[in-house]
């Protein structure tokens, strides 16, 4: 079965490497598809567990986001493969790619600002899939605004004391450790915040609350209480948490945007598989021109925003900071996939509506990715700020 578009994987954006990976992947998942398949049915902790360690043995989790730092089990990823990935698992199943993109995440602050004791310590775990992590931004009044965040890391001699609460944690309540965003008090707003590691066993961490969102996935709030960490555990320079933050977020918001394409993809194969087949008025659906104008815009909107990720990820694996083509690709592609996901969900008629059918699934699946890692508003204020900031504006929200 092919996932990708081989046209879009032929341009000079990709290369030898980046096809062999998708080819790798396609027959990875050939090969895995049954067990893939039933990991989701499952409870879903349980099944976020199984599917991270499938794929760590499948040798998947072997990130790297920046080019620089060593990824101890697996061959290097760059944002392209991370993006082709995404995009993959999307096409087989949103569980599949929660868990490799939250572990994605929780390994970012790793790879681009830990110290070499740090990434030994978390990342051989990780990228093995044996220990999952959480990367925990965001509180119930700094969701958007980051700079308001409000869990407190206050220092004494050896240690920090984290008191406070996060909020819509991926993997929050499966999660082995936590990356914190605390307030350490550089600064302020912005200026005083610090990224900090916190294993979850750590006394006085709990699970608050766990949250059931419209697509099942492991999602908490967690509660720190009197929490007692080494201050060898905060990561980079105290007081740049908020811009580490910002610098993942602004490259993982190009993968977002690859995830929308798998999800896509899917829903178009499905609808034309479901308009070849089906038969109205005597004629096939695929045959009435209502239906092929659809099924036409969808192929447009899904080359565009292909396109639009690729030119991302690509500057982005060159070293370029383009926060506004990022925010972009995430918007573009993440906007229009709620669209055709619904198009082709239209097409099927009521059979697209039943309950845990695939076209019922992918339409509650894609609506998460307007909301997560900034909103689609949060995305549209980058852009709108680049026009006057030559491109490479840094908003102070997430
Ligand atoms: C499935 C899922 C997984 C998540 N995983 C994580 C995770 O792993 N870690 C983590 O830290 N967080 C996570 N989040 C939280 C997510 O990042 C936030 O929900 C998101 O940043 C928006 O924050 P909020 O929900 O507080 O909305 P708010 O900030 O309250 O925004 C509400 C609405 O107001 C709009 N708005 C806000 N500011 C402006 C403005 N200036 N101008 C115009 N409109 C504005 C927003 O676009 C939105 O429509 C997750 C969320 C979801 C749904």
């Amino acid at each position: 079965m092919e996932i990708f578009d081989r046209s879009v994987l032929a341009l000079p954006f990709f290369s030898e490497h980046h096809r062999a990976l998708a080819e790798r992947f396609e027959s990875w998942t050939q090969c895995n598809w049954p067990t893939l398949d039933t990991l989701g049915t499952a409870d879903v902790k349980g099944a976020v567990r199984s599917i991270t360690r499938a794929l760590g043995e499948g040798g998947w989790l072997g990130f790297r986001a920046d080019g620089t730092a060593p990824a101890p089990v697996a061959p290097p990823l760059d944002l392209r493969s991370i993006c082709l990935l995404r995009e993959g698992l999307c096409f087989v199943d949103d569980l599949l790619d929660f868990a490799f993109s939250i572990q994605g995440l929780a390994a970012a602050p790793l790879i681009m600002f830990a110290n070499e004791e740090q990434q030994n310590r978390y990342l051989p775990e990780l990228c093995s899939g044996r220990k999952l992590g959480s990367l925990a931004l965001s509180e119930a009044d700094a969701g958007s605004n980051l700079a308001a965040t409000q869990l407190s890391a206050v220092r004494d001699a050896a240690n920090y004391v984290l008191n406070g609460e996060k909020t819509w944690i991926a993997n929050g309540n499966v999660a082995d450790f936590h990356c914190v965003l605390a307030r350490t008090g550089e600064g302020p707003g912005a200026f005083g915040l610090s990224l900090c590691l916190v294993p979850a066993d750590t006394p006085g961490v709990s699970v608050a609350a766990d949250l059931n969102v419209m697509a099942p996935r492991p999602l908490a709030s967690l509660k720190f209480e009197n929490c007692v960490v080494p201050r060898d555990n905060l990561i980079g320079r105290a007081g740049s948490g908020f811009q580490y933050a910002l610098t993942i977020l602004n490259r993982y918001r190009t993968t977002v945007g690859a995830a929308a394409l798998g999800f896509c993809r899917r829903a178009l194969q499905a609808a034309l598989e479901r308009t070849k087949s089906r038969k109205v008025f005597g004629a096939l659906l695929f045959d009435q021109q209502m239906t092929k104008q659809k099924l036409a815009d969808m192929a447009v909107f899904l080359d565009a925003a292909s396109l639009l990720v690729v030119r991302s990820a690509w500057e982005l694996d060159c070293g370029g900071e383009r926060s506004d083509h990022s925010s972009m690709a995430k918007l573009y592609a993440s906007e229009g996939a709620q669209k055709l996901v619904d198009d082709a969900l239209q097409l099927f008629g009521a059979a697209g509506t039943l309950k845990n059918s695939l076209l019922e699934r992918l339409y509650r699946q894609v609506r998460l990715l307007r909301i997560y890692e900034g909103t689609s508003e949060i995305q549209k204020l980058i852009i709108a700020d680049s026009l006057v900031a030559g491109g490479c504006a840094v908003r102070r929200s997430s």
